[in-house]
C-alpha cells in the first residue's frame, strides 16, 4: 500500500465562483480539486468527485481563476522606482539580487507565468524553476535585437554605450541575425526578441523608424523555427516595423499601435498574436523629456487603435512592459484597459491574461485554464472580476496564489 499524505496530496477549493479562463460565464458554487500539483476537477459542486480525506478550503464565495500571465515584462528594470540608466550604475551581480523582490511581488500579484522579453537570461528562469528563488515561471528572450541606430541601440549622445547593459544586441546583416539567433538558441532561450520598429525609451530613434528590415526578421523567424521551433516576438510600434514583423511571420507583435485594417486582417489570417501594452506611459521623473513626449503621443494612438484590433478578431494576449514603465505587480491593471479602450468584456480580458496568453507561449497544454489535467496555477480574487474587472487592481483582492498546487501567497487567510 502506498503511504499517502492526503493533507499534501489532495486539496479541494470549494464554495467558489469559477472563472475557468475559457471565456464562458462563471460557475457559482464551484469546486476545484488539486492532486499532486495538478487539477483533477474544476466545475459545479454537484458534479464533483468524492474527495474523502482531502484538505478542504472554504473560499467563502470568492472567485477562483487560472494563474495569470504577463507575456511582456522586463524583470531587470525598476519600473517607476528608477530609470533604465540606473541599471548601468551597479555591477551585474547586484542586479540579480534586485530581481528577488520583483519576482516575488509579481507572483503575489497573481501572475504565475511571465515572458521576459529582454534583460534576464536562462539562469534566472532555471533558478526559479529549480526553487532557488520564488517567482513566476519564466520564459526568456535574454537579448533584444535590432539594427544599429534602432531600438536596441543604447549608445547615448555622450558616446557611452549602454546597449549591452540593457540587454540589447545589434545585428545589421542577415548573416549576423542568423548567427545571433543560433547563439540564443544554443543558450536555450524560449523566444527570440527583435525590435522591428524604433522605440519610445531608446535615445536615437522614433517608433516610426524601421528598426529591423523584413529580411532580418525573416532570417530570425527561419532560424528560430529550425533551432527548436522557437518563436519570434517583435517590438513594433510604428507602421514600417509592424509591416516588417507581420510579413516576416513573427508569432507576436508587441505594442502594434499604428496597425492598419489591412494588416489586422493579415494577422488574423496568419494566426499572429497582438500584445497591446496599454498600461505603459513614461513618467516625467524617470524618463528623458524626449521619451515622455514620444510616450504621450504613442499611447494616445494605442488607445485609439486597440478597439479595432479587438473587433478584427486578432488573438490578444496580456502584456504590460512591467519594469520599463509599469511597476512590477501592477500587471493585472492591463485587463481594465483592455475593457476600457479595447471594448472587451471582463471575461474576454481574463482570457487574454490566461488562455490566450498560454497559447501565445505554447504552454496551453498545461496552463491557461482551470481544467482537469492542467497544472494547478490558481488565483483567488475577492469580488467578482466578471462584473468589475478593476477589483484585481487592488492587491488586497488577490487573496490566494497557488503555483502548481503550492501556496505562494495567502492574503485572504484561508484555512488549509
Ligand atoms: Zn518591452
Amino acid at each position: 500500500m502506498r503511504w499517502c499524505r492526503k493533507d499534501i496530496m489532495t486539496t479541494v477549493l470549494h464554495n467558489a465562483r469559477l472563472i475557468d479562463g475559457n471565456g464562458g460565464e462563471p460557475v457559482d458554487d464551484a469546486v476545484v480539486v488539486i492532486d499532486d500539483g495538478k487539477i483533477t476537477y474544476a466545475g459545479p459542486a454537484g458534479d464533483a468527485p468524492a474527495t474523502d480525506g482531502a484538505t478542504k478550503v472554504d473560499l467563502g464565495g470568492d472567485t477562483v481563476c487560472p494563474g495569470f500571465f504577463d507575456v511582456h515584462v522586463h524583470m531587470s528594470l525598476p519600473g517607476t522606482k528608477g530609470s533604465p540608466i540606473m541599471a548601468a550604475m551597479v555591477p551585474p551581480s547586484y542586479r540579480y539580487f534586485q530581481l528577488i523582490d520583483r519576482l516575488k511581488t509579481t507572483l503575489e500579484a497573481g501572475v504565475t507565468t511571465v515572458r521576459d522579453l529582454m534583460g534576464v537570461d536562462v539562469g534566472v528562469r532555471d533558478a526559479v524553476a529549480h526553487g532557488l528563488i520564488e517567482g513566476p515561471r519564466l520564459l526568456v528572450a535574454d537579448k533584444m535585437l535590432s539594427q544599429s541606430g534602432g531600438h536596441a541601440d543604447f549608445h547615448i549622445p555622450s558616446g557611452l554605450d549602454g546597449t549591452g547593459v540593457i540587454g540589447g544586441k545589434l545585428v545589421d546583416t542577415v548573416d549576423e541575425a542568423r548567427l545571433e539567433a543560433r547563439e540564443l538558441a544554443r543558450e536555450g532561450v524560449d523566444v527570440i526578441k527583435v525590435a522591428s520598429s524604433g522605440g519610445v525609451s531608446s535615445p536615437n530613434d522614433d517608433p516610426d523608424f524601421l528598426g529591423a528590415r523584413e529580411e532580418l526578421v525573416s532570417a530570425l523567424v527561419e532560424e528560430g523555427h529550425n533551432y527548436g521551433g522557437r518563436p519570434v516576438a517583435a517590438h513594433a510600434i510604428g507602421l514600417p516595423g509592424i509591416t516588417a514583423a507581420i510579413k516576416a511571420g513573427v508569432r507576436s507583435v508587441e505594442h502594434g499601435y499604428a496597425i492598419t485594417d489591412e494588416l489586422r486582417k493579415e494577422m488574423v489570417e496568419r494566426g499572429q498574436f497582438l500584445v497591446p501594452t496599454l498600461l505603459e506611459t513614461l513618467k516625467p521623473d524617470t524618463a528623458t523629456p524626449q521619451a515622455v513626449a514620444k510616450s504621450e503621443k504613442w499611447h494616445k494612438i494605442a488607445q485609439d487603435s486597440i478597439r479595432k484590433s479587438v473587433e478584427a478578431g486578432i488573438k490578444i494576449a496580456l502584456g504590460t512592459d512591467a519594469g520599463l514603465v509599469p511597476d512590477h505587480g501592477d500587471n493585472l491593471q492591463e485587463m481594465g484597459l483592455l475593457v476600457k479602450f479595447g471594448g472587451m468584456t471582463p471575461l474576454q480580458a481574463i482570457s487574454a491574461g490566461t488562455k490566450v496568453a498560454a497559447e501565445l507561449c505554447q504552454v496551453d497544454d498545461k496552463l491557461g485554464t482551470l481544467e482537469a489535467g492542467k497544472l494547478a496555477d490558481v488565483v483567488v480574487v475577492k469580488g467578482d472580476p466578471s462584473k468589475d474587472i478593476e477589483v484585481v487592481n487592488d492587491h488586497a483582492n488577490i487573496a490566494l496564489v497557488l503555483k502548481e498546487g503550492v501556496v505562494k501567497s495567502n492574503r485572504g487567510g484561508y484555512a488549509f
